[in-house]
């Protein structure tokens, strides 16, 4: 059997043989892209300030009816990040219309647990909190709806104590790897995940593709 590399968020193309990613298009017009690999859209809570809220719906609208559009992301707050009130309503909209659609979500999330989860509390698809780095009670804290997933990528290489508790405690079925825009190759990140949880990458890889098959609904 042949095991592919699942890499739920990356800023770029496949760089391996059997990876299959979801890339990040920001908003970026969905034929721009190869259809050879799946796809994220939504505005990033850095970029806020550069769209209108009636632009946005639109493209996200647009983009959608491709078929290659497998998530809507990367969306969130950032307490490090300026206009957090416009975060917040462009989250809101953005977390509706993952809704309605019924789309995953991956999440940019940084000091800002509470207002993730006061977003998302009526939310019923999956959420992927990406480039997760923390303890696991933040993971805990969000996953009411049993529905909440961690996406781990290069930080994995060199672990806080936290990170790597966080590592051997997450149900693997709660778990999704990604490069995001890491100059690393999807297949280092598995190893060192295996490595930390003392399993076998293929094992890990097989785990990951019923994690990714269940959330995104795809047959690869
Ligand atoms: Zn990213």
């Amino acid at each position: 059997m042949k095991h592919n590399y699942y890499n739920i968020h990356t800023h770029k193309k496949p760089q391996i043989n059997n990876e299959v990613c979801i890339r990040n298009a920001y908003l970026t017009p969905i034929e721009r892209f190869e259809p050879s690999y799946f796809l994220s859209t939504g505005i990033h809570p850095w970029h806020v300030m550069r769209i209108s809220a009636k632009e946005l719906m639109n493209r996200l609208e647009k983009n959608c009816k491709n078929k290659q559009v497998k998530a809507i992301g990367e969306i969130g707050l950032d307490k490090f990040a300026t206009d957090y009130e416009r975060q917040k309503s462009y989250f809101d909209m953005q977390i509706n219309f993952a809704a309605q659609g019924h789309y995953p979500v991956i999440l940019h999330q940084v000091k800002s647990v509470e207002g993730v989860g006061s977003v998302t509390k009526d939310f019923n698809e999956p959420i992927i909190l990406h480039g997760f780095n923390g303890h696991i009670s933040v993971w805990e804290q969000l996953n009411r709806k049993g529905k909440t997933y961690i996406s781990i990528g290069s930080n994995c290489l060199n672990p806080s104590t936290k990170l790597l508790q966080t590592l051997k405690e997450i149900p693997i079925n709660n778990l999704f790897l990604e490069t995001d825009n890491a100059a690393v190759l999807v297949q280092t990140v598995y190893e060192k995940i295996a490595s930390i949880r003392q399993i076998e990458t293929s094992i890990l890889m097989e785990e990951m593709a019923i994690n990714f098959k269940s959330v995104f609904k795809t047959a690869i």
